[in-house]
């Protein structure tokens, strides 16, 4: 099969340039172009030098809607409103759109529901291979120890990162709730403080942390009776998220529309 043509959103960003690499390296597609926000000081630049590949002759654009008609695919580690509009676009050029951002609200939600009817979305909170085994591994866990094993999902990141808990943290939390078999929303406990009173049996619990150029670290507790289960993934490299992100691409081209997860891609 011919090299898929990929574009990446956000290009200038933190994980636009590790998606730039991705892309590059892998043999299975070829860069067509990035995006930034109009108004950008990245807009022109060529995305290979944003990426440190040495350059590459294609330049970052504010023009979404021209590049969607030269690609198959695009890689979206954008903020939740980029992603809605992106979701909307992609659904009218019918082609693949791979979601990584997180920290949407519930509109945002229904427009990406919505354009799943005619664009092949994959949308995963975190999208490398050990962390989706811990999400699998969690709902395991969880579907064997009862109510007497207190879950806490424990995360930190860098300082810049801008929604909490992190997407991850709350893919966690999904997994853990359908191992017992019960709604997360009704049992996450977000955030404590002052006299709280004593934890409720059943709720699963969040603490973030933030702090200096942590790539990503989650832990699942199953706090018992005098014993503990931990379940930790550290991620120290965000080249694993990006390899992650193509992988989805590929996987999803020829599709039919639909949200799918990493757990789909990777089949566990
Ligand atoms: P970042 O460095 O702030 O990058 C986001 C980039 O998107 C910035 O360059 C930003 O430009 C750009 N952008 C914003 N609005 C845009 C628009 N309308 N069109 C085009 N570009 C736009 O953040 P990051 O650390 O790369 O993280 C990005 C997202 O990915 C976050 O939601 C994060 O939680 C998520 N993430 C997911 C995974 C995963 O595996 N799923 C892994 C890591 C991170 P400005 O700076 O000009 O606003």
């Amino acid at each position: 099969m011919s090299e898929m043509r990929l574009a990446v959103m956000g290009a200038a960003g933190r994980m636009g340039r590790a998606l730039i690499r991705a892309v590059h390296e892998s043999p299975q597609s070829t860069l067509v172009g990035g995006t930034e926000a109009a108004g950008s000081e990245a807009i022109g630049k060529d995305l290979g030098e944003l990426a440190g590949v040495g350059a590459l002759g294609i330049h970052v654009t504010d023009d979404p809607l021209e590049l969607f008609t030269r690609c198959e695919g695009i890689l979206d580690f954008t903020s939740p409103n980029a992603t809605a509009e992106y979701a909307g676009l992609a659904a009218q050029g019918r082609i693949v759109h791979v979601i990584g951002t997180t920290g949407f609200g519930e509109s945002d939600e229904q427009r990406i529901a919505s354009a799943s009817r005619h664009a092949t979305i994959v949308k995963a909170g975190n999208m490398s291979l050990g962390v989706n085994l811990l999400t699998a591994l969690t709902e395991k866990v969880a579907a064997a120890l009862d109510q007497d094993y207190d879950i806490e999902i424990v995360e930190m990141h860098h300082r810049y990162k801008v929604d909490a808990p992190s997407g991850t943290a709350l893919m966690l939390g999904e997994a853990a709730a359908s191992g017992r078999q019960v709604a997360l929303s009704e049992h996450a406990v977000k955030a404590r403080e002052g006299h709280t009173g004593p934890r409720q049996s059943g709720d699963i619990g969040f603490a973030t942390l933030r702090g200096g150029d942590v790539v990503g670290e989650h832990t699942v507790v199953f706090a018992g009776q005098g014993e503990r289960v931990e379940l930790t993934h550290r991620a120290t490299d965000r080249q694993i998220f990006a390899r992650g992100a193509v992988k989805a691409a590929l996987w999803a081209r020829g599709k039919p529309p639909g949200i799918y997860s990493m757990r789909d891609v990777l089949g566990l």
